[in-house]
């Protein structure tokens, strides 16, 4: 059982914690997806995103933004409440904030163990101890959503081949794809190919696309085989299993 002594300690808070941070929420819950899953986890969203996906299972952070200032003072002490140093900067994409840096090396000098979940479109220098990049593919184009407004911007923007070598190289990371159908995994091996970063096939997560637990059981059905077919690691959605779509899990 997680004790209150697994918890960070508080720190001086640097002269830039007037910083304000844009989030949609804050939260505590088991991660549910990649490497630490079933890790109970701080949960800490930024609001925005540069992408629109089809199937966005966060949509109060891209198609229909919501969320408030938040201090990193008021950050911290939430926190603070949760007995957990497992820490996840999520989105949205948190890349895009300037103060991501700030937000990281902050948490890192608390003791937390930093997750950042990214689709890796944008590079900053920032401070994790587990980049999660899901770079989207072409399946995420929303060519059916209101009109395809938004279809050819998030075409265009979805995969930054430079962006995603310099983010494997600065960080210790997984590499998770979210998968709609089996055809997907072409897809996959050729971004591997492309990337030309060697990475190994057990940090290569394959995720099913659904945001209910009967698509991802439908999905996983024919997944996991393919998993055990090509050597990757099969990435299950605990949250959406156990909660169903919920803000706060
Ligand atoms: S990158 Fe993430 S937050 Fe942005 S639209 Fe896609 S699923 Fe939603």
């Amino acid at each position: 059982m997680m004790t209150h002594e697994t918890r960070p300690t508080s720190l001086t808070l640097p002269i830039s914690s007037r910083e304000a941070f844009i989030l949609s929420e804050v939260f505590y819950s088991i991660q549910g997806e990649g490497m630490l899953a079933g890790a109970p986890s701080a949960f800490i969203r930024y609001c925005g995103c540069n992408l629109r996906c089809r199937w966005c299972d966060t949509p109060g952070t891209s198609w229909s933004p919501s969320g408030r200032t938040w201090s990193l003072a008021e950050i911290l002490d939430r926190l603070g409440t949760y007995p957990t140093r497992y820490a996840v900067v999520t989105g949205g994409e948190p890349f895009l904030f300037k103060n991501l840096a700030l937000l990281t090396e902050t948490l890192a000098a608390a003791g937390y163990h930093v997750t950042v979940e990214t689709a890796g479109t944008e590079f900053q220098s920032i401070r994790c101890d587990l980049l999660s990049l899901s770079p989207k593919l072409a399946h995420s184009t929303p060519r059916d959503v209101e009109g395809g407004r938004e279809a050819e911007m998030h075409e265009k923007r979805r995969l930054q081949l430079p962006v995603l070598r310099s983010l494997l190289r600065a960080h210790e990371y997984q590499l998770k794809f979210v998968i709609d159908a089996p055809g997907d995994i072409e897809e996959v091996e050729g971004i591997l190919r492309d990337l030309d970063a060697g990475v190994p096939r057990e940090k290569v997560l394959l995720m099913p696309q659904g945001t209910a637990r009967e698509e991802l059981e439908a999905r996983s059905a024919w997944l996991h085989p393919l998993c055990l077919s090509k050597g990757f690691r099969f990435c299950p959605r605990l949250h959406i299993e156990m909660f169903g779509l919920r803000p706060g899990t």
